[in-house]
């Protein structure tokens, strides 16, 4: 897959993704919000690449808001932040679900498609085999990079959902193990978004609109004609609706081996060190405060005694498998933040013998019980502030959120 990457143009800042403070901190200076309300529909535009810092708390959307603003004017009128706020929005309707399982089923409107959608995804869309050049390619940068561009997500979960005619909770479950940014609020949502459960209407893409926003320097890889994506869109909303599920296009087509999505990942590698499965009880944690920072909370060690002990907490990784790529961005991150990693079932960790016992809170639902009962939790980071009067729609939430904030300096 050596060349692959460049042959798709895929920019070199969405290749690779360090995972440390400082990477994150060097994407934020080369972001230029007017660039990037420009450019970023493009998949060679001026996208940020933020995506795995952010989920996995890294940096937050107010420090890369802050970082920003104090070299460029920023506003609530700028696409960047109001694309921070599309994040944020999705936590909001998260959090405002009494039962956390709710964003798994569909939300509120129904698919476009009175027929039975399939609930596994089908082999030649994992193996990047369909014959329709976007979605192959796709497929591969995903497996290469664990990241893709907004509009590749958005073309590829409406090739699943509208032609294929598989649910999209298969789809949303496929890509969440594959992405090192994955976030179940974000992913299952925005895929429901495409579906048409969490819209008005089904999002649908076309040719053309594939080679409007191909990279520049290599437009004949993602050329689409005589594919079924090659048509009207009044052609493929008859398709969406009315249509059964399309096949593999014509022809033979090169597989590419999808990478399997693990439970867990140990490996005897100095920096990842963290397996501490026998012991049940944390030591030398007496007269100090101890903070356990799980994989959504992996900021940056603040001054103070206080022992940071990064958790796993195993029956969350087994319902939700993550690929390798991931679990090293993770745990890599984890282990430089935290005196050491502990993996297990959170419920037969004794933290007794600390006095204080903080963690940040998260929506995560195996987390957010296990770590509710033993720990004093923290606010999870925003940039905006929440609503507390629960918005279906984002542009509610965004008016909500600037009215509750007033100038938007105030929220930095
Ligand atoms: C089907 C589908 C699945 C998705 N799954 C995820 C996911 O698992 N995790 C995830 O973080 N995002 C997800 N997104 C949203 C969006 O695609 C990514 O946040 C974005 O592409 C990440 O790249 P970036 O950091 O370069 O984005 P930029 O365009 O540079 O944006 C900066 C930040 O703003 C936020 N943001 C931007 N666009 C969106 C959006 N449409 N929705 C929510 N937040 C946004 C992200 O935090 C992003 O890092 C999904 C979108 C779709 C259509």
């Amino acid at each position: 897959m050596n060349n692959l990457l460049p042959a798709l143009g895929v920019p070199q800042q969405l290749q690779t993704f360090e995972p440390a403070h400082q990477a994150a901190l060097d994407r934020l200076t080369s972001i230029n919000p007017a660039s990037y309300a420009r450019s970023r529909n493009a998949l060679d535009g001026a996208v940020t690449g933020l995506s795995p810092y952010l989920t996995h708390g890294l940096l937050t959307m107010q420090d890369a808001a802050r970082n920003v603003a104090g070299r460029h004017a920023l506003g609530f009128a700028d696409k960047l932040v109001f694309e921070f706020g599309w994040r944020e929005f999705f936590q909001h309707v998260w959090g405002h679900q009494k039962n956390p399982d709710a964003i798994l089923q569909d939300m509120h409107g129904q698919l476009p498609w009175r027929g039975r959608y399939a609930d596994t995804m089908p082999s030649d869309i994992r193996e990047g085999r369909t014959g329709v050049p976007v979605i192959d390619n796709a497929v591969r940068i995903l497996y290469s990079t664990g990241y893709l561009h907004n509009h590749m997500r958005m073309w590829l979960a409406s090739y699943v959902v509208h032609l294929r005619k598989v649910h999209w909770r298969a789809g949303a479950d496929w890509l969440y193990g594959h992405l090192i940014d994955g976030d179940l609020a974000s992913n299952h949502l925005s895929w429901q978004w495409v579906a048409g459960t969490f819209s008005s209407k089904p999002y649908l893409f076309n040719a053309e609109n594939v080679m409007r926003y191909a990279p520049a320097g290599a437009r004949r890889a993602w050329d689409c004609s005589g594919t079924i994506v090659d048509q009207s869109y009044e052609a493929l909303d008859d398709f969406a609706r009315n249509r059964p599920a399309v096949g593999t296009e014509p022809g033979t087509h090169e597989k590419v081996i999808e990478p399997p999505l693990l439970s867990h990942f140990y490996e005897s590698n100095e920096a990842l060190a963290h397996t501490n499965r026998a012991q049940t009880a944390i030591e030398n944690v007496a007269n100090r405060n101890l903070e356990l920072v799980h994989p959504w909370s992996l900021s940056q060690r603040s001054e103070g005694n206080t022992l940071r002990i990064g958790v796993i907490h195993q029956p969350a990784h087994t319902a939700w498998l993550w690929s390798e790529k991931r679990w090293r961005f993770v745990l890599s991150a984890m282990a430089q933040v935290t005196d050491e990693i502990w993996t297990g079932d959170l419920a037969q960790l004794d933290v007794k013998g600390a006095p204080n016992v903080t963690a940040q809170a998260t929506l995560f639902p195996q987390y957010r019980t296990a770590l509710a009962r033993m720990a004093r939790l923290t606010p999870s980071p925003r940039l905006l502030p929440n609503p507390s009067m629960a918005c279906r729609s984002f542009s509610k939430f965004y008016e909500r959120a600037q009215r509750d904030a007033g100038q938007f300096s105030d929220l930095l």
